[in-house]
């Protein structure tokens, strides 16, 4: 007998039809005589919806009334698998992120879990009950009710799994596992059998959204096996496993495409000491992540002063930083949204000169203008517009033979 939780994504559970196959599979698995805890997110575009009703009162909602919105998404969802179950002759109880307790910080819309007791969870899955937890949610210590940022579903599955000390963690959703690329954008993307946990995280980190990267992270941490499935069926998966686990040693595992990328630029700010930490610093006491920085070099006293945040914190980030553009002096704030960023993972790249070049001469090559470039032992991100950012996974792809699995860089 083994201890199973599954994650059940949007798509998966998009109509009833959806909920009553995944019902199913459920109860196979319950049948085949294991323990099994299920996540579900909220069915598909659902929480895409809530957020379009707030967008049409005010751009600058409270967070901590939008997470109480949107976590209903779940809370639908979880008792709709529920009931499912019930009438399929399981007995089943849904559960809210206050109801489990899992108890995160009080940073709304893309809050951390700081503990997930485990009591009643245990309590009735030894009464062979099948909890079916709302993913994405959380309760504050204030009682206030908290969601872990798009996506986080998978986040409350690792971390469930972890508590539980499961045999391991299925994550349900559209695709038959993890590919080195959105093989949606990428037809030539190939599936991989499995992947490291350190590579996973850059991806998901940059835009691969098949799983969450905190989920990721706390896979590697508490060592979960977590395994990528279709929720369509289908033999394919992919497991999550450490690094020595995995025998393709590839310079590049995949490409990926982050759309949530939004620029703000000041421009002719005084160059003098301090003026970075100043622009910056409200962003990070609002829980802002900026990612990429360029700074021009200084004319006549003056420099351009760039940086990306995700889109769905710029209303935020430019009502901020245009404060600070009047202390400063700067001349003028600019802001655009309409920016990916494209990015190459691999654990081969700190040891290949020529993956930099490689890839810049594979977005030339389609006469796409790369705006903003950043590096680290892991990957190479670049910052282009948005129109031409499928194009550019694409293009990347094929520079580096990605669909056949073998890749050889050419020294610079
Ligand atoms: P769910 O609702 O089940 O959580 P998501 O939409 O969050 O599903 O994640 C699944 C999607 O992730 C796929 O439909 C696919 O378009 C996308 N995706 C992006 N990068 C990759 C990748 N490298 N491998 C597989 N899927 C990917
Ligand atoms: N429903 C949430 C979202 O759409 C969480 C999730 O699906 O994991 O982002
Ligand atoms: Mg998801």
């Amino acid at each position: 007998m083994a201890l199973i939780v599954q994650k059940y994504g949007g798509t998966s559970v998009a109509t009833i039809d959806h909920i009553r196959r995944v019902a199913m599979g459920i109860a196979t698995t319950k049948i085949n005589g294991n323990k099994v805890a299920v996540v579900v997110s909220a069915m598909g575009g659902e929480t895409d919806r809530l957020l379009n009703l707030v967008s049409q009162i005010t751009n600058y909602p409270s967070y901590r009334e939008q997470d109480a919105l949107v976590a209903t998404g779940e809370q639908v969802c979880s008792a709709l698998m529920a009931i499912t179950l019930e009438s399929l002759g399981h007995k089943a109880i849904s559960m809210l992120g206050l109801q489990l307790p899992l108890i995160t910080d009080d940073i709304h819309t893309k809050a951390r879990i700081m503990e997930l007791k485990t009591e009643k969870i245990k309590q009735y899955l030894n009464d062979g009950i099948i909890p079916v937890v709302a993913g994405f949610q959380g309760v504050t210590s204030e009682g206030r009710i908290s969601t872990l940022g798009r996506g986080g579903s998978d986040t409350t599955a690792v971390a469930l799994a972890a508590a539980l000390q499961a045999d391991y963690c299925e994550i349900f959703t559209d695709v038959d596992g993890v590919y080195t690329a959105d093989p949606n954008i990428c037809p030539k993307a190939r599936h991989l059998e499995k992947i490291s946990y350190q590579e996973m995280l850059e991806l998901a980190g940059l835009g691969a959204k098949v799983l969450h990267s905190r989920s990721v992270e706390l896979a590697q941490k508490y060592q979960v096996p977590l395994v990528v499935k279709s929720s369509f069926g289908g033999d394919n998966h992919t497991w999550i496993v450490n690094e020595e686990e995995v025998m393709e040693n590839s310079i590049i595992k995949g490409v990926t495409l982050e759309r949530n990328v939004s620029k703000i630029s000041l421009i002719r700010v005084p160059d003098r000491p301090g003026i970075a930490h100043k622009i910056l610093s409200p962003l990070a006491d609002a829980a802002i992540n900026v990612d990429m920085i360029i700074q021009n070099a200084s004319i006549d006293g003056y420099t351009d002063f760039t940086f990306t945040v995700p889109t769905t914190d710029l209303a935020k980030a430019k009502e901020l930083v245009s404060q600070v553009a009047k202390e400063i002096d700067a001349q003028e704030m600019l802001a655009a949204n309409n920016i990916v960023k494209v990015s190459a993972v691999g654990i081969g790249i700190k040891t290949n000169p020529g993956v930099a070049s490689r890839m810049f001469k594979s977005l030339s090559g389609e006469n796409i203008n790369i705006e903003m470039i950043s590096t680290s032992e892991y990957r190479i991100s670049c910052v282009i517009e948005e129109k031409y950012g499928e194009l550019a996974v694409r293009a990347v792809h094929k520079a580096f033979e990605l669909e056949n699995g073998s890749q050889e860089v050419e020294k610079q």
